[in-house]
C-alpha cells in the first residue's frame, strides 16, 4: 500500500490552530492588547467597528520591530519572550507562545506597521490569511499598528456563529476592562464605530477602577492589603451594600493577568459571611502576586483557569484578609450584647438641641387627582393617555403649579381608569373565567403582607401581591412602550445620578423606550445622567435602584433583537416598580389589584412563567375535611 501520511500544509496547520485562539473579536482583542503591553507601550489605543468583526486596530507607542521581526513575528512559535522551556517558569511577560499573531493571519486580512525607536522609517506588511501580500518601508511613528479586518472571512462557518452585535461587543469590552484593570501604568483608549467608549489615563489601581466603572465606584471601594511569604494581595473589595445581583464586577488578577477561580471567589465569598442579602454578589478587585514558580503557568492562552501548588493557604490568607478590612472600615456590624449602647452616642449628638419637626408640603398633591394616581398606581394604566405623543412634560415656568405636575396629553378623561377600581366583578372577571368558573365574590382580605385572598364563587381565591401587580404593570409598560406612551412625572428638582460610560451608553441605547414608559432625560453624558421626569408609578428615591437593576439585567441577558429587548425592559422595570411582599394593601388596593390581574391578556404567569395565583375548590376542601 502506497504511503499516506503528509504534512499539513503550513495555511492548514495554522487555521487549525487558530480555531483555539480565536473564537472571536474579543480573543483577537485580547492577544494584540498584551502583546503591546509586551513591548513595553504606555499608551494603546483599541479602535473596532462592528463589535471587530469588521476590523481590530490596536495601536501602542511600545518598541516596535524590526523589518525582520515584522515578518517573522507571523510564524508559528515564533516569540522574543523565551528561549529555553526553563524560561516558563519566570515568566514576566503576557505571551510566550507565539500563536496568537500567525493564527490570527490565518484567518483575517491583517495589516501591521512598525517601528524601532531611532529609526527614520518603519515597516508595512500585508497579509491576507496567511499569504504575505506586501512588505514595504513606511511612515509611522514609534511603535505598532496591528489592524485585522474582516475575521474569519475564510472559515463563513466561523463567522456565521458569531453572535450579535451587542453580543460581541460585550466580549470585546469585557477583555479590554480586564486588561485595563490589571495595567493602571499604562493609558488605554476604546472606540467603538468611531464612538469613545472609555479614555482611562495613566493612574493607580483605584483611580483605574473608578475610571472604567464610573465615579459613583469610588465611595464603595475598602482597600484591601496583606503581605505573606507565600502572597501579596491588594485591592479592594465592594462595601456589602453596594453588592449587586449580577457577578460583574468580580476581577481577581494574578500576576497582572485576569483569572478565573471558583475556589478563590468562594474565599472571598466568605469574608462577606453574613453581610450579604441573598442573591447578592458582593464586587471585588483583587491583584494577587505570587512567585511564578508556584503557579503552573503553562496555561492555554485564552483559558483564564490557573493552577496554585498551594490552593488551601491561598484561600484562608484571602479570606482572613478581606474579613480584616471590612472589619477595620466599620462594614461589619459589631454585635456586641454586652455594650452599653448609650455610650456610643457621639457627643456631638448629645449636646445638639432639639429641633421641632419640619412639616414638608408635597407639592404634588392635589386633591382631586389622589383618586387618579392612586387607580393608575394599582391596575396598572401607564397609558393613560391616548394620543400617541411622546410622555408629558413641561417647560420650567410651569413649575409650582400642580397641574403640570401629572400633565397628559390628549383627553385627560379617564374613564377607562375608573372602571378598573369599581369592583365590577362580575363584567370583568366573570367574563374571562366562564371556563373555570371563577367568579370573585368582591371581598378580599391581605394574608402575611404577601398574599390577596378574595373568595369566589366556586371556592377561593389566593393571589400573590407581588407577583399580581409584576404582571399588571408588565403588559401596561409593554404597551406603553409599543403603543401609547405613558404619563410623566415631573421632578421639581431634576435627579442627577452617575453612571460608567458603559451604563450610560446602554441607557442612551433604552433612552426611548424608557421615555415611552415615562421618563424624561434632560442629559445623557459620558458619566451622568440628569432626570427631569419620571414615570408616574414610581417615587423619586427608587429611581436610582431601579435603573441600576435595569443595567444590570441588560447586562447579564443581552437581548438578541429589538423585541427582546423591549420585553426585558418592561420585565426589569415591572419587577423593580411592582409593590413588594410585606407591603400593607387596604382593601381599595387589594381589589385594584385583583381588577387589574384579570384585566390582563396572560394572568395566570409572571413574566418569567411563575404562579400568579391558586385556586381552592369547594370540592376540594369538603375532602379536607372527609
Ligand atoms: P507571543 O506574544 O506569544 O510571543 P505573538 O504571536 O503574539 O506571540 O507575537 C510574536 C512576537 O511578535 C512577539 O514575541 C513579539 O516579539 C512580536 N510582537 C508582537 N506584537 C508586538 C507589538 N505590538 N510590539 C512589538 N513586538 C510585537
Ligand atoms: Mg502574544
Amino acid at each position: 500500500m502506497a504511503d499516506i501520511i503528509q504534512l499539513l500544509p503550513d495555511h492548514v496547520a495554522n487555521q487549525i490552530a487558530a480555531g483555539e485562539v480565536v473564537q472571536r473579536p474579543s480573543s483577537v482583542v485580547k492577544e494584540l492588547l498584551e502583546n503591546a503591553i509586551d513591548a513595553g507601550a504606555s499608551n494603546i489605543q483599541l479602535l473596532i467597528k462592528e463589535a471587530g468583526k469588521t476590523l481590530i486596530q490596536v495601536s501602542d507607542d511600545g518598541n516596535g520591530m524590526s523589518e525582520t521581526d515584522a515578518r517573522l513575528c507571523f510564524e508559528r512559535h515564533a516569540t522574543s519572550k523565551i528561549k529555553l522551556a526553563e524560561d516558563l517558569f519566570q515568566l514576566k511577560t503576557k505571551g510566550f507562545r507565539g500563536e496568537a499573531l500567525a493564527s490570527i493571519a490565518a484567518i483575517a486580512h491583517v495589516d501591521l506597521k512598525t517601528k524601532l525607536a531611532g529609526e527614520e522609517v518603519g515597516t508595512e506588511i500585508k497579509i491576507n490569511g496567511t499569504r504575505v501580500e506586501s512588505q514595504e518601508p513606511c511612515v509611522t511613528p514609534k511603535g505598532t499598528v496591528v489592524s485585522v479586518k474582516n475575521l474569519f472571512f475564510n472559515i463563513p462557518a466561523r463567522r456565521n456563529f458569531l453572535k450579535s452585535n451587542a453580543v460581541e461587543t460585550r466580549h470585546v469590552i469585557d477583555e479590554f476592562q480586564r486588561v485595563a484593570l490589571s495595567h493602571p501604568q499604562i493609558a488605554f483608549s476604546l472606540y467603538h464605530n468611531g464612538n469613545e467608549m472609555f479614555q482611562l489615563p495613566i493612574s493607580n489601581h483605584r483611580q483605574r477602577i473608578v475610571n472604567v466603572f464610573g465615579a459613583k465606584t469610588n465611595e464603595k471601594l475598602v482597600p484591601v492589603e496583606e503581605t505573606t511569604e507565600i502572597l501579596k494581595v491588594e485591592g479592594f473589595v465592594g462595601k456589602p451594600e453596594f453588592a449587586k445581583r449580577s457577578k460583574g464586577e468580580q476581577f481577581f488578577f494574578v500576576n497582572d493577568r485576569f483569572i478565573k477561580s471558583p475556589y478563590l471567589n468562594h474565599a472571598v465569598t466568605a469574608a462577606f459571611d453574613g453581610l450579604l442579602k441573598e442573591k447578592a454578589y458582593p464586587s471585588y478587585f483583587l491583584y494577587l502576586s505570587i512567585d511564578p514558580q508556584r503557579i503552573d503557568i503553562n496555561i492555554h492562552p485564552t483559558k483564564t483557569e490557573i493552577k496554585f501548588d498551594d490552593e488551601h493557604a491561598l484561600y484562608a490568607i484571602l479570606r482572613s484578609a478581606i474579613k480584616h478590612s471590612l472589619g477595620q472600615f466599620n462594614v461589619a456590624p459589631i454585635l456586641d450584647f454586652e455594650r452599653n449602647s448609650d455610650l456610643d452616642t457621639p457627643y456631638s449628638y448629645k449636646e445638639r438641641q432639639v429641633k421641632s419637626p419640619v412639616i414638608e408640603v408635597d407639592q404634588n398633591f392635589n386633591p382631586f387627582e389622589s383618586e387618579k394616581k392612586f387607580a393608575s398606581k394599582y391596575s396598572g394604566n401607564l397609558s393613560l393617555n391616548k394620543s400617541n405623543h411622546k410622555p408629558a412634560y413641561t417647560s420650567k415656568k410651569n413649575v409650582g403649579s400642580w397641574e403640570s405636575l401629572y400633565t397628559e396629553l390628549g383627553s385627560s378623561k379617564n374613564e377607562a381608569n375608573f372602571s378598573n377600581v369599581e369592583f365590577e366583578s362580575e363584567e370583568v372577571t366573570g367574563n374571562l373565567f366562564e371556563d373555570e368558573k371563577i367568579t370573585t365574590s368582591g371581598n378580599t382580605f391581605q394574608l402575611q403582607k404577601k398574599y390577596i385572598v378574595s373568595s369566589l364563587k366556586t371556592g377561593l381565591l389566593v393571589i400573590d401581591q407581588h407577583r399580581a401587580h409584576t404582571r399588571i404593570l408588565y403588559e401596561d409598560l409593554l404597551k406603553s412602550i409599543t403603543v401609547t406612551a405613558a404619563i410623566s412625572q415631573q421632578l421639581l428638582f431634576p435627579l442627577i445620578l452617575q453612571f460608567s460610560k458603559q451604563e450610560t451608553a446602554m441607557l442612551i441605547e433604552l433612552k426611548e423606550a424608557l421615555e415611552q414608559t415615562g421618563f424624561v432625560f434632560a442629559r445623557i453624558e459620558s458619566h451622568e445622567v440628569e432626570i427631569k421626569g419620571i414615570p408616574n408609578l414610581i417615587s423619586e428615591s427608587e429611581v436610582s435602584i431601579m435603573l441600576d437593576q435595569l443595567l444590570s439585567d441588560f447586562e447579564n441577558e443581552i437581548p438578541e433583537s429589538g423585541f427582546k429587548q423591549t420585553d426585558l425592559l418592561a420585565k426589569s422595570l415591572a419587577k423593580s416598580m411592582a409593590i413588594k411582599t410585606g407591603s400593607v394593601l387596604d382593601t381599595v388596593e387589594q381589589i385594584a389589584i385583583v381588577n387589574g390581574l384579570f384585566a390582563c391578556k396572560e394572568p395566570n404567569v409572571t413574566p418569567l412563567n411563575r404562579k400568579v395565583f391558586v385556586t381552592l375548590s369547594a370540592n376540594e376542601l369538603e375532602k379536607k375535611f372527609m
